[in-house]
């Protein structure tokens, strides 16, 4: 299986954001039906250790809308 934004290699047993190689590949995956509302600027440049305290927040934000989406459509 390989990571369905970057094409890396990932198996499931070592990813827990598996199919993506990582909770980066997966905020990218979630922004790019939420970018409406919820603008990644660049999150390439993101580094790891801004992910730590970003991607919580993000998120959070993205389950969120999408909470909010399903159930007003
Ligand atoms: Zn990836």
């Amino acid at each position: 299986m390989k990571c369905p934004i970057c094409n890396k290699p990932t198996e499931r047993e070592k990813h827990p954001s598996w199919p993506f190689c990582s909770v980066r590949c997966q905020l990218i995956d979630l922004g790019s039906w939420t970018s409406e509302e919820y603008r990644i600027e660049s999150p390439e440049a993101l580094s790891d250790n801004d992910l730590d305290d970003y991607s919580l927040e993000f998120e959070e934000a993205v389950l969120d809308s999408f909470r909010h989406k399903s159930s007003a459509t």
